[in-house]
């Protein structure tokens, strides 16, 4: 497991936690030290490391010049194999009874090799409520001993024990935080990989480090760490939940295909938290940050089709959308829909469009025949009593789909839908000349224009 491979055991390999690491080198600086440290905050922010660095420092015979250990020293040594005689790590999962906890607080006391003993709690919350008052008991002797707690559930810490701690919440790393390991972890195994690959995984994962690294671990397997590969280890279907987003405004059935294909790929949990990333990251895209590679054409795909319409159904998507289950899933689907049929959502775009239409109206009589040949104008459609516009908007925003240029991305979502359902979808609404060769060149950027 690549987790406990590169745990990191000096405060110069952990990323992120500033904060927490200046105060425990301040502490380890002075070489003096409260009786009891808390370290509270979800599954895989670092506290059992950060607890760890911290005891293995304070035992040290030979710091670091950052108030790390060593790592060489005896202590150190007998510290990383797990048998100081001065440091007892004790699940708190395992077994939580006060005997227990008492038999290890005694043990303790009649050592006497070493100046400070440690005990380290993980997953302190587990402890009994007798077990939590020995430690209570504990904290008001005078004594050498140090407790470190470390927890996810910093609720479940009685209020008396946590004011006796000095405490530390520990935040979750950012993704470029997670980012950096992995990319890290890729160049010292020699592995190949894409930068974007990585985010995937990171997002597939939560953002936690070690699920990010087997993951990685995982995929390192299958070959190079690209977006293929990803897909394969993550179920992480990235063009097609686009291409759903890109599909909900004109083309129902072709986005509740994708709907279909995604539930049975993913969890519906992801599909949100993933059309949530999408389309923060368009409108991050709009305001001039830069992606890269496939993922950055595609966000451009987004960003030309729903402009300011990303925000609305942002919102939209946040207000309403229900975390697992496929009824619902499919119900918000059809409401965003149908906003857009009846212009609940993005009616600017059509608003625009009309103006733009009035100009060319009163600047050339051909433009009008043309809108005339074309079916109806938008204005037309606003004209239209309620109950009727609905269709005239779906045939007029796939009227203006076509005459925009992008289908390719639905005809490359569809190799993914496998042989059995390949000949069942549907037709598709508008074929390009383009092959797949020069689709990925688009996709890579290398397409030159004239060809
Ligand atoms: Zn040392």
């Amino acid at each position: 497991m690549y987790g406990i491979e590169y745990r990191p055991v000096d405060f110069g390999t952990v990323l992120g936690l500033d904060d927490a690491k200046e105060i425990l080198q301040a502490y380890l600086r002075q070489d003096q030290y409260d009786p009891a440290y808390l370290f509270a905050g979800s599954h895989a922010t670092g506290k059992t490391t950060l607890g760890r660095i911290f005891a293995s420092s304070i035992l040290c015979e030979n710091r670091k010049e950052d108030m790390s250990p060593c790592n060489e020293c005896s202590s150190c040594k007998q510290f990383l194999q797990g048998n100081h005689p001065g440091y007892i790590e004790y699940d708190s999962a395992l077994s939580s009874n006060k005997e227990n906890v008492q038999r290890i607080v005694d043990s303790l006391q009649y050592e006497i090799v070493t100046r400070y003993k440690i005990i380290l709690f993980d997953e302190a919350h587990n402890l009994s409520k007798e077990a939590k008052e020995v430690f209570l008991k504990q904290l008001e002797k005078e004594s050498n001993i140090i407790l470190i707690f470390c927890t996810t559930e910093y609720d479940k810490m009685p209020e008396t024990l946590r004011s006796r701690c000095i405490q530390f919440q520990l935040h979750e790393p950012t993704e470029q935080n997670v980012c950096h390991k992995l990319e890290a972890i890729c160049k010292h195994k020699g592995f190949e990989y894409e930068s974007e690959a990585l985010t995937t995984i990171v997002r597939a994962t939560g953002r936690h480090y070690r699920d990010a690294e087997n993951r990685l671990r995982q995929i390192s397997f299958l070959g190079p760490i690209n977006q293929e590969n990803v897909k394969k280890a993550t179920s992480v279907y990235v063009e097609e939940v686009i291409a759903l987003l890109l599909n909900l405004s004109y083309d129902l059935s072709k986005a509740l295909q994708l709907a279909d294909f995604l539930v049975s790929k993913m969890n519906i949990k992801m599909i949100y938290n993933w059309i949530l990333c999408i389309l923060n990251d368009t409108i991050k895209r709009s305001s001039g940050v830069s992606f890269s590679g496939r993922y950055d054409e595609l966000l451009k795909m987004m960003q030309k089709q729903y402009s300011s319409a990303a925000y609305e159904i942002l919102d939209y998507v946040l207000s309403r959308s229900r975390l697992n289950d496929i009824t619902l899933f499919q119900s918000d689907l059809l409401i965003i829909h149908y906003k857009f049929l009846c212009d609940a959502l993005a009616p600017k775009e059509l608003k625009d469009l009309s103006k733009k239409e009035n100009l060319d109206e009163s600047k050339s009589d051909d433009s009008k025949n043309e809108s005339d040949q074309g079916g109806k104008s938008i204005k037309d459609i606003h004209a239209l009593p309620r109950g009727h516009r609905e269709d005239a908007v779906r045939e007029y925003r796939l009227s203006r789909r076509k005459e925009g240029t992008d289908d390719t991305l639905n005809e490359r979502v569809g190799e993914a839908w496998g042989p059995e359902e390949k000949g069942e979808k549907a037709p598709l609404i508008h074929r390009t000349e383009i092959s797949r060769k020069e689709f990925r060149k688009v996709l890579e950027g290398t397409l030159d224009d004239k060809t």
